[in-house]
Parts: structure tokens; sequence; C-alpha cells
């Protein structure tokens, strides 16, 4: 965005799923980076912010501006991105140098990159106070509810006396969870550029997905098998843990039992969540209140190490594994499903979104086995998938929300193309605009 001489970024995120570290990715951005002077972080998924390292490397030298919460998980997410590049890139070297190849694939970016973009982080947002990021440029970051610090972002421009007010969604939450606020609605604006990740269709409810996940780890502890849960990093394994602690107080399930946080990102993130109560729902800011921990259940183990998560594969049951990555293409949950999936009396429970061409698609689809680390594993565990976790507002919420903003004109962006039609035709009252790669608007 352009306004009164300056340049204002909003996110620069990731491609994902499937080539995750392709060539789009390394594509040029269709703008001058070195031109940026703000960039506004709406939170910390790698799809938004995942670029930010090439961004500085391709010579942005401007300020980025987040909340508090999302400053934090951002350098966590950052420097977990640029190690992935590297081992990447040296595994593609190894490759190629046995077949002969003399120029060997460089890394999107490094790690050295990922510390340098840190320093680019400046003024930190607190939710509902409007910052003045540039003369003509007032910035107001509102509760997303979609993951610890997420914000939409309420812009009032003003350029040479012409006024113009713009509200970007970021990724909006799904209202009702525990441990976030529900989203907030900025004030009426003139220009609404909003997400449509699930724009396409709803959501199962939240309660009835709890409960099918006291029931599926019941039934495997009964049953003496482990229980595996390939899990997000971010919000997703503290909601795990949240609700664990809630189902073992109920008495939903065993009070000796064993879980095991086995993510070295998911127990830092978890330790940001400890930080940044400012962002918790009622509920469990008032648990905090009580000097009590929303995260934390006796038989709660963490292992950072990788020597601890080896031991893991010791256990034949009563252990609840909670590893990445989410969708099982990489990470330390694949070696969990190696030592589990083939016995008959575990379990592997299936709590987010898996995309096509994953481990865990295939595993969803009904693979009867699967190869890992060079192994053919056979599919015998008991399988579970719960719908209802989604961190994702479902159609009839973006929609709610983008009646109650009221904007005359909206820009979709942020979603596949045959969802973004289909959303599309639940609006009402606005035009609706869904602008191509590079496309740019006079507002
Ligand atoms: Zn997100």
């Amino acid at each position: 965005m352009e306004c009164a001489g300056k340049s204002v970024l909003i996110d620069c995120g990731l491609y994902q799923g499937g080539r995750e570290l392709g060539e789009e990715n390394a594509a040029p951005f269709g703008f001058d980076a070195a031109a940026i002077d703000y960039v506004l972080l709406t939170h910390a998924h790698l799809d938004h912010c995942g670029r930010l390292p090439l961004l500085a490397r391709r010579g942005f030298r401007g300020e980025i501006i987040a909340t508090a919460a999302t400053c934090e998980l951002a350098r966590v997410v950052l420097l977990d991105a640029a190690r992935l590049q590297e081992d990447d890139a040296e595994n593609r070297a190894r490759k190629a140098v046995r077949r002969g190849k003399p120029d060997l694939p460089q890394p999107l970016y490094t790690v050295l990159d990922a510390l340098n973009t840190l320093g680019y982080f400046g003024r930190v947002a607190a939710y509902g106070q409007a910052l003045q990021i540039a003369p003509g440029v007032r910035a107001t970051f509102l509760d997303a509810g979609h993951i610890l610090g997420s914000a939409s972002i309420h812009l009032q421009l003003d350029e040479r006396g012409h006024r113009c007010s713009v509200a970007f969604s970021g990724d909006l939450g799904n209202s009702g969870r525990p441990l976030l606020r529900d989203p907030v609605v900025p004030p009426k604006v003139d220009v609404l550029v909003m997400e449509t990740t699930y724009g396409d269709r709803l959501h199962k409810p939240l309660q009835p997905s709890v409960e099918e996940l006291y029931q599926a780890i019941d039934d495997t502890l009964r049953r003496g098998g482990n229980v595996v849960i390939p899990t997000f990093a971010l919000e997703r394994a503290q909601e795990l843990l949240y609700y664990l602690r809630e189902g073992v107080e109920a008495g939903r399930l065993p009070k000796g039992t064993q879980v095991f946080l086995d993510s070295p990102m998911a127990i830092s993130a978890t330790e940001i969540f400890r930080r940044h109560p400012e962002c918790y729902d009622p509920e469990t800011a008032e648990l905090f209140r009580e000097g009590r921990d929303p995260f934390n259940l006796p038989g709660l183990h963490l292992t950072r190490e990788s020597s601890d998560s080896i031991a893991l594969n010791r256990i034949t049951g009563g252990a609840v594994i909670l590893a990445g990555s989410g969708m099982a293409s990489g990470g330390r949950v694949r070696h969990h499903l190696k030592h589990n999936l083939w016995r008959q009396n575990s379990g592997v429970i299936f709590v987010g979104f898996a995309a096509r061409g994953t481990l865990a698609r295939q595993i969803i689809d009904g693979a009867t086995s699967v190869h890992l680390f060079g192994e053919e594993i056979p599919v015998r565990a008991r399988l579970y998938t719960i719908n209802g976790f989604s961190a994702h507002a479902d159609q009839a919420e973006l929609v709610a929300w983008q009646r109650r903003v009221g904007a005359p004109r909206t820009f979709l962006v942020h979603g596949e193309e045959e969802v973004m039609r289909q959303f599309a035709l639940r609006l009402q009252d606005t035009v609706v605009e869904m602008p191509a790669f590079g496309q740019a608007f006079e507002l």
C-alpha cells in the first residue's frame, strides 16, 4: 500500500503445501524490497511472515511492526524456517554431488538472514491502540482471535487531505474456542481486504470434537497402546494441552495419563503463551490469575532433546505423544508413526488439516502401508480423524464478520480461487474484487 510517499507492506509469507521450498518462493516479489518503508505483520504463521528474511536479504531496511506476542513467536518461527531451508539445501546439495552436478543448491535464506531480519522488528502494537506509522498513516491492530498475537489491521490514511480507511482481516479465528478471544470487528471502512481460507465450508462444532478426542485417547489407552497426535506447534499444541488438562481434571481421561510434548518449537511456543495472558479469552485469563497453568497437567513431559525423543520409541503403551509436523510431512512425529503405526493397539489421532501429498493425507485416505525411513510400515493402528479444531473462521463466521464491517468495497485474498468465487456469492451490499497477482488499484 502506498500513501503520502510511504510504502507499507502487509505480511510477507511463504507459499506452503506440497513444494514448500519451491521456485515460487524464490521468485521476485513483484515490488522493490528496498522501497518498502514498513511491514505490518498480522501474525506469526509461516504463510504470513515466512519470507521476511528474503525481504531483508533483497534490500528491505525499514521497520517491522507487530503485536508483542507476534514478535516473539515470529522469532521462533523464522529461525526454525531458516534452519529447515539450510537443511533442505544441504540434502539437495548432497544428492547433486552424487549425480555429479557441479552447481550446488542454495537455501532460500539462512539462519544469519533470519537473525538480521529480527533486527528490523521495531515498534510493538498493542491491541486497540492507534499507532502513527508515518505522517498520513495510522494503524490500529485488533485481535483476530486466530493464533496468539494475531491481528486484523485498521488503517486510517490521509494523503494531502484525501482520506481513506482500509481494514486488512489477516487470518480470522474460529470463535468460541477456549484460549483466545473471538475476532474483533473493525469500525466501518471504505475498503476491506479479507482472507477466504474456509470461505466455502462450515466447521463441525467444537464440543463434540473435544468429546471425540477424549474417547479416542481413552479407547487407545484401554487397548494398552500409545496415542500419537501429529500437531502444529503454534496454537494447536497449546490447545491440545489445554483440553488434555481439562479432560484429566474432569475425570474424562485417566488421572495418570502420561503426555509427551515432543517438539522443541511447541515447547518454546508454550512458554511464549505463558508470557502473554493479555491475549487470553476471559475464562483462560481467570485460570491464569488464580495461579493455575492452563497448559500443564501432572503427567506432562517436555522432550526438547532428541535423545529424549528417541527414548520414547521404547514405550509400547500408555503414552500420549504430541509431535510435529502437523501433516507428518517432516519432524519427529514420523519416528513415532514408524514405531506405532504397525501396532494394532496403538491409535493415531488427526486433529488438523492435511494437504494432498502429505503422509497424514495418505494415512487418512486409507493407505495399508507407508514408507518411513526406508522401511515399509503396515498401517494397523486405529485411526481417528477429528475435524472440529480449526483455528480459522468458517464461511458463516467470515460472512458475518464482513457484514458487520460493512465496507462498500471488499477485496478477497488468501484463499483458493474456487473457494473465493464460492465465498463472493455469499456477500451482499459490497463491490467484490478478486485481484490478480501484481494488479494495482487506486483507492
Ligand atoms: Zn494463519
